[in-house]
């Protein structure tokens, strides 16, 4: 089980949560590797929904399958939100993690989060410190929820020979971004907040929390590649982190998302907001020993993303 690569090529893989932004990165990242692409329709099966999973998946008997859906959503989602966050999570992954047991996949990825780990675990974060502390309380039932993903995988690989892997991207953004004003992760909302305000021009933008707090960013094009990497490579069953390994301050952020829109008035912050963990850089060392390292430059990527967003918004407004 353990060492043998896994051939993507002509086989039926099925990308769970392929309408959101990581599950659409790993379909474009898919395209070249010539597999037969599964997906299902949210409004054709609710991943929730146990029955309905499992009669999918024996129809369909996917070989390789990526957990990419999730219920999703910035500080404020993940803290107001706390019941659809840890039940809509624990339910999607249990009934898809049993279903590929059950219906004979041969390779399953799960992605979980960096807010797995402990809010104050020691920092840049190893994947072996997760468990061994409080979590943030803004999004503690998001990672519960992802934690009990994490420990199926662990008890599948044990109990079964499961070739089920775990992998922890960090904080992500790029195309197919939620811009939700609210609910959204930061990038989207800065770079939402920033064009309306260039866009009408409004002289102050307002941030969340004190602007101290560091993040990771990672493009999300980046993980896909790195997923495929993994998913091809990589049996153990120890956690891999995926990020850049460098982090920035969110006002540092604030003001690189302002150059990029092109918005030069005032930066305010608003502290009544909450700041969550107030550092998140994952340690990549096992990731970079594995073979793969981001590409995608934070100033860069950050163009990119308010390109796809300039466009999402064009078409919604046509
Ligand atoms: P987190 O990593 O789970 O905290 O995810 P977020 O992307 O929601 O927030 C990251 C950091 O950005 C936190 O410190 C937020 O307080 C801060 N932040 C600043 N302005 C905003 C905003 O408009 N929306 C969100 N979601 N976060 C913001």
């Amino acid at each position: 089980m353990a060492e043998t690569p896994f051939e993507l090529a002509g086989k039926r893989i099925f990308v769970a949560g392929h309408r959101g932004m990581v599950g659409a990165a790993l379909v474009r990242r898919l395209a070249p590797e010539n597999v037969k692409l599964l997906t299902v329709a949210r409004g054709e099966i609710d991943l929730r929904d146990q029955g309905a999973v499992f009669r999918w998946f024996d129809e369909s008997r996917p070989q390789g399958v990526f957990v990419a859906a999730a219920k999703v959503g910035g500080i404020a989602a993940n803290n107001t939100l706390r019941a659809e966050f840890i039940y809509d999570n624990i339910a999607i992954a249990a009934n898809v993690i049993h279903a590929a047991h059950l219906y004979g996949a041969e390779k399953l990825m799960f992605l979980g989060s960096s807010c797995i780990y402990p809010r104050l675990a020691s920092q840049p974060l190893r994947e072996n410190s997760m468990l061994s502390g409080p979590l943030e309380p803004t999004n503690e039932p998001y990672a519960i929820a992802k934690i009990a993903g994490i420990k199926m995988v662990e008890a599948y690989r044990a109990q079964y020979g499961a070739d089920f892997i775990n992998v922890m991207p960090t904080n992500l953004y790029g195309p197919g971004d939620n811009y939700h004003p609210e609910y959204s992760h930061v990038v989207a909302a800065l770079i939402r907040r920033f064009h309306e305000a260039k866009a009408s021009g409004v002289g102050k933008v307002v941030v969340w929390g004190t602007g101290t707090p560091r993040r990771e960013f990672l493009y999300v094009d980046d993980l896909a590649d790195a997923c495929i990497h993994l998913m091809k490579t990589y049996s153990s069953e120890e956690l891999v982190n995926i990020g850049t390994g460098q982090d920035i301050t969110i006002a540092e952020f604030a003001r690189l998302v302002a150059a990029v829109v092109g918005y030069t008035g005032e930066i305010s912050y608003d502290v009544s907001r909450p700041d969550g963990t107030p550092r998140k850089l994952l340690d990549v060392s096992r990731l970079a020993k594995l073979g793969w390292g981001a590409t995608t430059p934070l100033e860069e990527g950050i163009k990119l993303a308010y390109q796809s967003f300039l466009g999402e918004a064009k078409r919604t407004s046509e």
